[in-house]
């Protein structure tokens, strides 16, 4: 790929597509021409979410009203009760929550929520954005079916500066009206194959799915374009395993995608060696880290690999937040790919990251890295690294995936 095709291709997915919408459709619909383009043809394979509609999201402080956005998913109900903030999940301040709307720090995981409803409480707030910024952004959140388990409360979304506000004034009730439509929606993934000499395949994904808020041009448009220049690359050079190139959807909502086509994709798993997943490259700033979700030895490997190519890279052994686990959690070796920038460089899922963070010499560096590494894998006699998670992996898999708090 060249610098003007990486600057277009930013430059046309310049939107916001959450899993689910039908900008991320559209956005499939432009993947599979950009691999049409490239003479190989994709096809969409397209899985169930949860969707809503929200009419109604108030948040009223001692009779104030402020801003914010309404948890998708999260029901449509009307709740008063005393207003708490949370700053601690101690077992002293989970007990003053009973019966009180709580403001929480931080993402509302799933056992943050459990703890929220055993201790009782009747509604929750999050915030997001950042008090020393002039804008008000509040991202849309959800409330993910696997946090909610079908125990719904109603919560909302706010921006920093106001949550510092209800604390400050010492504000006492509180009162959430929420009234969304919750229906059942479809997102894609976007599949391309490349068969090779054997019938044993490596997995490539990135995902193409964005944050409310973000053009998801580093997270990841920048990864699409590390698949499809791994694909230009190997449609002109040999490679003895079959090549599976997987867009992922909807994986800023829990790895929806990659979990959609290993559930769907069962039977094939077996003839999969490796996952090959790419996650935020190419930025102007940051490290280039590697992690392992296999067997320590593909870290030395990746390491001399580096050095013998003069590349940075920071491999390490574990489990990566992104599309790569639930192919780890099926006992298939994944490898995560991406640039870490400073979260004061590049931050990410908010209105600041654009194409401008972006280097597209360093998504082509970056991407021929991950050529040479993915050259060596799929010309293997076979395929070196082990098919088979070692013990550490499968504790972090288990307490990743909530298996294990
Ligand atoms: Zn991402």
């Amino acid at each position: 790929m060249t610098i003007e095709q990486i600057k277009k291709i930013f430059t046309d997915t310049a939107y916001v597509r959450t899993g689910g919408s039908k900008e991320e459709l559209a956005c499939a619909e432009y993947l599979k021409k950009c691999c049409a383009d490239l003479g190989l043809e994709a096809h969409l394979e397209s899985f169930s979410v949860d969707m809503a509609k929200i009419h109604t999201a108030v948040l009223e402080a001692d009779g104030e009203q402020i801003p914010c956005k309404g948890y998708l998913n999260a029901g449509s109900r009307e709740v008063e009760g005393e207003f708490f903030y949370l700053n601690s999940t101690d077992k002293y301040s989970l007990s003053l929550c009973k019966d009180k709307i709580v403001m929480i720090d931080g993402y509302l995981g799933a056992w943050i929520y459990k703890d929220l409803l055993e201790a009782g409480a009747v509604g929750f707030i999050t915030y997001d954005g950042n008090a020393n910024y002039a804008d008000f952004d509040m991202d849309q959140r959800e409330l993910r079916s696997y946090v909610s388990q079908g125990k719904k409360i109603p919560g909302v979304n706010i921006n920093a500066k106001s949550a510092i506000a209800l604390v400050e004034k010492g504000v006492s009730r509180v009162k959430i009206t929420l009234r969304q439509d919750e229906y059942v929606g479809q997102s894609h993934n976007v599949v391309m194959d490349m068969p090779g000499e054997i019938p044993e395949t490596i997995v490539f994904t990135a995902h193409y799915d964005s944050t409310s808020l973000s053009q998801g041009a580093y997270d990841n448009m920048s990864g699409c374009m590390g698949l499809l220049g791994i694909a230009e690359y190997f449609k002109d050079h040999p490679h003895r395993y079959g090549m599976r190139f997987v867009f992922c959807g909807s994986e800023e909502r829990g790895l929806l995608g990659s979990k959609a086509y290993v559930a769907a994709h069962e039977g094939e798993l077996s003839k999969i060696v490796l996952n090959i997943n790419i996650d935020m490259i190419g930025s102007i700033m940051g490290k280039f880290i590697v992690c392992c979700t296999s067997e320590a030895e593909l870290v030395h490997y990746v390491s001399y690999l580096a050095l013998e190519k003069g590349f940075a890279a920071s491999p390490y052994q574990d489990v990566y937040s992104s599309d790569s686990t639930p192919f780890a959690d099926k006992g298939i070796p994944a490898v995560s790919f991406a640039r870490s920038a400073p979260g004061n460089t590049a931050t990410i899922h908010n209105s600041y990251y654009t194409m401008a963070v972006m280097k597209p010499e360093h998504v082509i560096a970056d991407t021929d890295f991950i050529i040479a590494f993915t050259d060596r894998m799929a010309n293997a006699v076979k395929c070196p690294v082990k098919r088979e998670m070692p013990d550490n992996m499968k504790d972090k898999l288990d307490r990743y995936l909530l298996r294990k708090r």
